[in-house]
């Protein structure tokens, strides 16, 4: 991972504003700009330097992963009378991540002094990802997409949801998942309807389809696939509304490529599923891109006006909700190439059944 690069580029940004620093906040963004996991810590950026704060817990943590910060960890009390006493020595505005910071932390920190608050100045750095990072999150996606099989072998009509997700989970983390990106959903018949249906108790039975959205996370970064399958010989309804959601899912990764809008990736699955008379069923927007959170930049829905560039990845996953029903949804995570797009996500499509 190329810290070096990073700070620099948030140094080009900060120098372009009126701050002398930037207070970084947000986990993911911390580890993103200089290495350190932890679940607590604080990174002050300036011109000059760059100072975690964390605490004792990650002494030995934050020596082994940290490279391009001083790490500053007090030998007794908490963190904060260092930092202030860091920040006081600053002349001049101090920025801080207006959307991860509370109010109660931004009094204690900015009662004698101003500070300005800024959003996304490092999500954006994230979202075109380096050579490596795609690599981390092929290897999250291929963990998830092996596991897939394994705990599809297992599923018996009369299984409730949430046995199939905990055989899933099981799946996952004994293939070496160092978590969950998010909460499994299983949504089985009906239920499939609802979009972010988490695993219930409800069992899942004949006839049914069943959505299974899921992903982990390895060395930090995330994968997100969604596969929908039919317990018992699919009907001819059901057979027609996958093939539709399939066909728009494969229009908008055909029109992946740097240079085009997010809306029109958008567009393209919406307009296949809009000539299937499908249209009205499909609520929600086309993709998001992943990397070490779950939904980062950019978004792929209606009328998003950002361009694509090379070197982002994002999930492409239309669906068909139908109340009463049922649901259909498949997802694929995508890497942005010079050329096109190239689709990390093994797992065959065609609709299967059980
Ligand atoms: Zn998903
Ligand atoms: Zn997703």
């Amino acid at each position: 991972m190329n810290y070096p690069r990073r700070l620099r580029q948030l140094r080009q940004r900060l120098r372009r504003s009126n701050a002398v620093a930037l207070l970084v906040t947000h986990l993911p963004n911390v580890r993103y700009l200089c290495g350190f996991s932890g679940s607590a810590g604080v990174l002050l950026v300036t011109p000059e330097r760059s100072l975690l704060f964390t605490d004792n817990r990650y002494r030995e943590q934050s020596a082994q992963e940290v490279r391009e910060a001083e790490v500053v960890i007090p030998e007794t009390g908490g963190v904060r009378p260092l930092l202030l006493a860091e920040m006081a020595r600053l002349k001049g505005v101090i920025a801080f991540e207006a959307e991860h910071l509370s109010v109660a932390l931004q009094e204690e920190l900015f009662a004698r002094r101003r500070g300005l608050a800024v959003r996304g100045w490092v999500e954006r750095l994230r979202e075109r990802k380096e050579p490596e990072e795609v690599a981390a999150i092929r290897r999250a996606v291929r963990l998830a997409s092996r596991a897939f099989p394994r705990a599809v072998a297992h599923l018996r009509p009369g299984m409730s949801e949430r046995g199939f997700a905990a055989r899933l989970e099981y799946e996952l983390r004994a293939s070496g998942a160092e978590g969950l990106s998010f909460e499994t959903i299983v949504a089985s018949g009906w239920h499939g309807a609802h979009v972010h249906g988490r695993a219930s108790q409800k069992a899942i039975e004949k006839g049914e389809l069943v959505v299974i959205d899921y992903g982990v996370l390895l060395s930090g970064y995330v994968s997100d696939m969604t596969r929908t399958l039919h317990v018992g010989t699919p009907d001819r309804r059901t057979r027609a509304v996958y093939r539709a959601v399939l066909e728009a899912q494969l229009a908008a990764i055909a029109a992946v490529r740097p240079g085009v809008r997010c809306g029109e990736v958008d567009a393209a699955a919406r307009n296949v599923l809009a000539k299937a008379g499908l249209g009205q069923y499909f609520q929600h927007s086309t993709g998001h891109g992943v990397g070490l959170e779950i939904h980062e930049a950019p978004r792929i829905a209606a009328q998003a006006k950002e361009k694509l560039q090379a070197g982002q990845v994002i999930t492409i996953e239309p669906g068909v909700y139908i109340p009463g029903w049922g649901g259909v949804r498949i997802e694929d995570v995508v890497a942005v190439t010079e050329r096109g797009a190239e689709v990390l996500t093994p797992t065959p499509k065609r609709l299967l059944h059980i």
